[in-house]
């Protein structure tokens, strides 16, 4: 799952939903790309993986972090576009990535400093209706391969 290229919205979702059955509590990802790229829809994926009604993700506007609750894992979806670098410090984002879910973050270079154990989800516009997506291990390891 190292690398892959979708051709349609849905099956971006499928892998968001695909990478979701392999999650554990405290997982962070950060999921980085351009406006459109994809993000909240890879969350979407998330979400249905997790138990919880993908209809029910949607951006996060005013609400920096929203948090939906699954069968098990809880999932925590926040999107930073909006935030000044200095103004992530005061959301206890470390808090909630290590309670009982997993933590999925739109723009993560607005992060201040990093999270551990954080894994990277890149998604990059190929055409209209295709999208790379990269999946990298945790941060602090261990290399186990998705
Ligand atoms: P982001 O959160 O990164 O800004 P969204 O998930 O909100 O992006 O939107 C992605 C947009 O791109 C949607 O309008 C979706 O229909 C469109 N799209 C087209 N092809 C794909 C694809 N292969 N994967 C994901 N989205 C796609
Ligand atoms: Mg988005």
């Amino acid at each position: 799952m190292a690398d892959r290229v979708t051709a349609s919205e849905d099956e971006t979702q499928a892998v968001g939903r695909e990478l979701a059955v392999m999650l554990h509590a405290g997982d962070v990802l950060l999921l980085s790309g351009d406006l459109g790229a994809g993000k909240t829809t890879f969350v979407r994926g998330l979400a249905e993986g997790l138990g919880i009604d993908p209809g029910e993700v949607s951006s996060p506007t005013f609400t920096l972090v929203h948090e939906y609750r699954g069968n098990g894992l809880t999932l925590y979806h926040a999107d930073l576009y909006r935030l000044e670098r200095a103004a992530t410090d005061d959301l206890g984002l470390e808090e909630i990535g290590f309670k009982d879910g997993v933590l999925a973050i739109e723009w993560p270079d607005r992060l201040s400093h990093a999270l551990p154990g954080a894994r990277w989800v890149r998604l990059e516009v190929v055409n209209e209706e295709s999208r790379r997506i990269t999946i990298g291990p945790p941060e602090d390891g261990p290399y186990d391969c998705v």
